[in-house]
C-alpha cells in the first residue's frame, strides 16, 4: 500500500508565521506567547522543550500576572490583542507581534468604520481570542454575532457594517449576511474571512476524493478537524479520525492502493509524518 501526505495539509501560514517567530526568539525560557500558539498539546509540549512557555492571556487582561512577563520578550500569537491590552504590555516588556496580516486587516477595517459612527456586528465565536481582540478594535460600536437570534436584540438606528472573525463558519456568516439583508436598514458587508481555510477545504476534497482510504490526524475536541473529516467522509467511504497512529484500523476492502494523510490546520506536518512511519510499519508487518 503506498502512504501518501495531503501535500497542502499543515497548520496555516499565521500559526506557521508565529512558530518560525517563537523558534527564532526561543531560549533559555526568556520568551513568553500570550496563550497557546496552536491547539495542539503535542505541538505546545516541543515549543515548550526548546523554550517557548505561555501564559493565560487573561492572567494579563486583569493586571494579575503582569510580573511575570515584566523585563521579558512576550509574543503576541496569530489571533492578535486589543489595542488597550497592546498599550498595557508596552512599558512592561518587549513585544514580538506573530498577528496574522489577514487578521490585522479585520482590525484595521473595524478601526476605519469606528470612527465614521458605523455600528460593527463581527460574526464569529463570542469568546474567541480573535473575537475579544476585533472587539477592542470596535469599543463601546462592537457587537459579537454567534447566532442569528442575537440581531433582534440591536438597533440599527446608524449604519452598520457586518465583518467576520477570520475563521467563522460560512453557514454563520450567510446566514446573518442573508438576515441583515432582509431588513430595512443602511448596511455594509465586508467579507473578512480567511480564504486560506476556503481553499484547504477545496484542496482536502480533491485529495480525498483521489485516495482508496483516508487518515485524518487530530484532536478528537477539535472542530476544524471535525469540519475537515466531515468533507473527506463525504467523498471517500474509507475514512477513519485518529489523534494517534495506534488508533488506525487496516481498511477491510482488499482494492486499497493508496492511504492518503492529512490533518487541520492545527496539525502540524510532523505530526504527520510521524503517523506515516508508523502506519507504514504496521503495513510492513501485517497488522
Ligand atoms: S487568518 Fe487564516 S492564515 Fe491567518 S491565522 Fe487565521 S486561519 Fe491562519
Amino acid at each position: 500500500m503506498k502512504i501518501v501526505i495531503d501535500p497542502n495539509a499543515g497548520v496555516c501560514p499565521g500559526v506557521k508565521n508565529a512558530i518560525r517567530i517563537a523558534e527564532k526568539n526561543a531560549g533559555n525560557g526568556s520568551l513568553i506567547a500570550l496563550g497557546a500558539l496552536i491547539h495542539n498539546p503535542q505541538e505546545v509540549q516541543r515549543l515548550d522543550r526548546i523554550g517557548v512557555r505561555y501564559i493565560d492571556q487573561e492572567g494579563i487582561e486583569s493586571g494579575q500576572q503582569l510580573d511575570s512577563i515584566r523585563g521579558k520578550k512576550v509574543l503576541i500569537r496569530s489571533h492578535g490583542i486589543t489595542p488597550a491590552l497592546l498599550n498595557t504590555l508596552k512599558p512592561e516588556c518587549s513585544i514580538l507581534d506573530a498577528t496574522c496580516s489577514r487578521v490585522k486587516r479585520v482590525q484595521k477595517v473595524i478601526h476605519e468604520h469606528t470612527s465614521q459612527n458605523y455600528q460593527i456586528i463581527i460574526v464569529g465565536k463570542k469568546n474567541h481570542p480573535e473575537m475579544r481582540g476585533l472587539l477592542g478594535y470596535a469599543g463601546d460600536n462592537g457587537i459579537g454575532v454567534s447566532r442569528k437570534q442575537d440581531l433582534d436584540k440591536l438597533e440599527y438606528s446608524r449604519p452598520t457594517l457586518v465583518v467576520a472573525q477570520t475563521t467563522a463558519s460560512p453557514e454563520l456568516w450567510h446566514t446573518v449576511c442573508e438576515d441583515l439583508q432582509n431588513r430595512e436598514i443602511n448596511l455594509k458587508i465586508i467579507d473578512t474571512r480567511c480564504k486560506v481555510i476556503a481553499r484547504h477545504h477545496e484542496h482536502i476534497r480533491s485529495f480525498a476524493q483521489r485516495m482508496d482510504a483516508v487518515v485524518v490526524v487530530g484532536g478528537k475536541t477539535s472542530s476544524n478537524t471535525a469540519v475537515l473529516f466531515e468533507i473527506v467522509r463525504s467523498v471517500n467511504c474509507h475514512a477513519q479520525w485518529i489523534e494517534q497512529a495506534d488508533e488506525w484500523v487496516l481498511p477491510s476492502a482488499k482494492t486499497i492502493k493508496t492511504l492518503g494523510i492529512t490533518g487541520g490546520a492545527s496539525t502540524p506536518l510532523w505530526q504527520l509524518e510521524a503517523v506515516r512511519d508508523e502506519i507504514g510499519r504496521y503495513v510492513r508487518e501485517g497488522r
